[in-house]
């Protein structure tokens, strides 16, 4: 597949480094957004075969518009629909290669610079900066449902990881001693082992008590 585009943008002379730098920027994204439209057009004339019979005859039956938000701003693209001559059976070829937004609109790029920004602005100031520095158009109540999504999987984790690590210091004793001297050893992972330990085995009071002459030993 190759993919061309073009830049034509008009600068005033007038213009000011920075000034000259935005309007570049600007018609660069145009020129990405183009570029994608682009790709997946040529993709599909890559992917000409029927999922129902195999059969690569067939005839265009319509578009079907789909808007996707990208780091480089919001893509309208035309997937096309056929229709297969052997089976009779319409097709969108483009339809296996949008699975990953998992019918959503926007990209995985996209979402993971979004996160970053929601993990470190407030949601507006977020989708405001996003939008400034790379025309990407994420809302503030995307970029709050997104982050607090992934929020709730890095907490389901952790809960997990913690769960397992309690179930292996519950073995014994002997497990939650070698946890607390590795978290005195300044090994972090193992200070996760006995802290959480401590939180949730209700027996945790009882093993922190024994732990702390240990602890003063190694010092
Ligand atoms: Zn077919």
């Amino acid at each position: 597949m190759q993919v061309q585009v073009s830049l034509k943008m008009e600068i005033a002379a007038t213009a000011s480094l920075s000034e000259m730098e935005q309007q570049i920027q600007q018609a660069g994204q145009q020129g990405m957004r183009e570029a994608l439209k682009q790709a997946v057009r040529q993709w599909e004339d890559q992917h000409p075969v029927c999922p129902h019979c195999g059969a690569q005859a067939h005839r265009l039956e319509g578009t079907t518009r789909r808007v996707i938000a990208t780091l480089f701003g919001r893509v309208t693209v035309q997937r096309r629909r056929f229709r297969c001559q052997q089976c009779g059976r319409s097709f969108c070829p483009a339809k296996s290669l949008f699975v990953e937004l998992q019918g959503g609109t926007v990209t995985a790029p996209l979402q993971d610079a979004a996160l970053l920004a929601g993990c470190s602005w407030p949601y507006r100031a977020a989708s405001a900066t996003l939008k400034r520095r790379s025309f990407a158009q994420i809302s503030a109540e995307e970029i709050r449902l997104l982050t607090n999504r992934h929020g709730q999987q890095q907490a389901a984790q952790q809960q997990a990881e913690a769960e397992r690590v309690c179930a292996s210091a519950d073995q014994g004793p002997e497990a939650v001693e070698t946890a607390a001297s590795g978290e005195s050893n300044g090994q972090p992972s193992h200070g996760i082992v006995w802290s959480s330990a401590a939180m949730w085995r209700p027996l945790a009071p009882q093993s922190t008590w024994d732990l702390s002459p240990r602890r003063q030993h190694s010092a």
